[in-house]
């Protein structure tokens, strides 16, 4: 399955890792067709594909990448960048042109933006036929019949179909089982977040933190493994503030999750995204010394190098705090990978705070990162401060950091060379029958010859040659056994 997304993949070899639904071309023509577009983080990926799956399970859609032949149109937007709203807005204004053609096809709207804007999205424009929050994706079956029952309806008996409430993590009851495809999955454990950092708008559009209960999360990642999957990524706005009811009503921590989901047959590998330097536990630093399926790659945003910006984004840690938690990984772990997320150019951002930034960035020596000049966010208490940075000082201060992190990871991959990887063998290769294609615990490709039949399984690579950043070539040097 394939969701559009507005974001283009930080893999250059990300093609090599698409995953196309197959599709039943006996009878496409009468099959009823769903595009949607998909900005931002990896939450909204995992909502998109529920929303098909669920869209699927109800209605019979099926996936097209073309917005020119779908019945419906989904937009699942993003308010993390600057001028989210218009770039909504603008988009829609493309669809409307599609509605104008087609008057049945059906739009909806979203994801973030729709949470913050409500009604407003239908006010602007009127073309839209249903707008959801992150939290209420999985009403759109209902959404959709009372669309249709709406459409037969007169213009003034219309209402207005807006669902942005935040119902505790009662969505997850509601959707079903995700989609195996290929060998990896994502598994939502919670939603929302509670630590309010100043310029953030998540707290508001998604809500605060719940957790999935702990049998629910377990469950879907057994079934997952049995259905062939070997890696997963758990994921949640801040999951490492995972807090799960367990059966007997007891709460469970993330690393103690963590435990739990490293102990079913068949999951070799475990990822997570995204965690807060706070919450990043001793017990969760001992899983990486207990557990060979955490791999050795941590995405810990940090998004300043200075205590006086940390403070005024209302982080709540120093970056000692950051410091010494990353000390005590890298020795259990020497060969840890660490990406980060980075703000510049935050309101009161001095040149001396920008220079301990950068040093920061130098010292900690991180993987691929993001990083991206500071925009003010509608509603949050940041968007208040006084923006006194010129904009070609936040552009400069920006080049900075970002030439500093490219060295750091073409270096990183530099080094892979005549090391041994552990590789999950994702697929054959679209180029080459003859080689497969597999990612390391860095997140790096790594092509090899051999045999199709190893997919699904990991293999130690010796790795021969760098081909690009995200790229390397490597010669088989042992085969796990296949656990299914
Ligand atoms: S921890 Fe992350 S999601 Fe939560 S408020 Fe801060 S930046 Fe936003």
């Amino acid at each position: 399955m394939t969701v559009q997304t507005f974001i283009p993949s930080r893999d250059e070899a990300a093609s090599e890792n698409t995953v196309h639904q197959p599709l039943n071309t006996s009878d496409l023509s009468s099959v009823k067709k769903l595009y949607i577009e998909t900005q931002g983080c990896q939450m909204n990926e995992y909502d998109s594909h529920r929303m098909a799956d669920l869209l699927g399970d109800s209605h019979g859609y099926i996936l097209t990448q073309d917005p020119k032949e779908a019945d419906i149109l989904l937009m699942n937007t993003c308010s993390i960048r600057e001028k989210a709203q218009e770039k909504v807005f603008s988009e829609l204004g493309r669809w409307r042109k599609l509605k104008q053609q087609n008057p049945d096809l059906v739009i909806g709207v979203g994801g973030c933006v729709a949470s913050q804007e409500g009604d407003n999205i239908q006010k602007r424009a009127p073309y839209v036929d249903m707008v959801f929050g992150p939290q209420t994706l999985h009403r759109l079956p209902q959404l959709l019949d009372q669309h249709e029952d709406q459409h037969k309806k007169p213009k003034k008996e219309k209402i207005k179909l807006v669902d942005i409430s935040f119902p505790d993590i009662e969505k997850f009851d509601f959707l079903p089982e995700p989609r195996v495809e290929g060998h990896k999955a994502f598994v939502s454990i919670m939603e929302g977040c509670s630590k309010y950092c100043s310029f953030c708008v998540v707290p508001y559009t998604r809500g605060e933190e719940v957790s999935r209960p702990l049998d629910d999360v377990l469950a879907e990642i057994a079934s997952l493994a049995e259905r062939g999957v070997r890696e997963v990524s758990l994921l949640g706005q801040n999951v490492n503030g995972y807090r799960g009811e367990t059966f007997e009503g007891d709460v469970c921590t993330f690393a103690e999750l963590l435990r739990l989901v490293a102990e079913i047959p068949g999951i070799g590998r475990i990822r997570y995204t995204t965690s807060h330097p706070l919450e990043f536990s001793e017990a969760l630093i001992e899983c990486y010394r207990d557990l060979p399926q955490m791999v050795s790659h941590l995405h810990l945003p940090v998004q300043s190098g200075s205590n006086d910006v940390l403070q005024a984004m209302k982080r709540n840690h120093t970056i000692d705090v950051y410091i010494n938690k990353m000390e005590k990984l890298r020795k259990i772990r020497p060969d840890m990978h660490l990406s980060s997320d980075f703000i510049i150019g935050f309101p009161g951002e001095t040149d001396e705070n920008f220079a301990e930034t950068l040093q920061f960035i130098k010292d900690l020596d991180f993987d691929h990162s993001y990083s991206f000049i500071y925009s003010k966010r509608p509603g949050t208490p940041a968007s208040e401060l006084e923006d006194t940075i010129p904009e070609t000082v936040k552009k400069e201060r920006l080049a900075q950091v970002q030439k500093i992190i490219k060295r750091s990871s073409i270096d990183k991959t530099d080094a892979m060379k005549n090391t041994i990887q552990r590789v999950l063998i994702e697929k054959v290769s679209d180029r080459d029958p003859h080689l497969l294609v597999g990612t390391a615990d860095n997140t790096r490709y790594v092509t090899f010859v051999g045999d199709a039949s190893w997919v699904g399984r990991f293999a130690e690579i010796e790795i021969t040659e760098i081909k690009t950043l995200n790229l390397v070539y490597g010669e088989l040097l042992n085969l796990e056994p296949d656990v299914a």
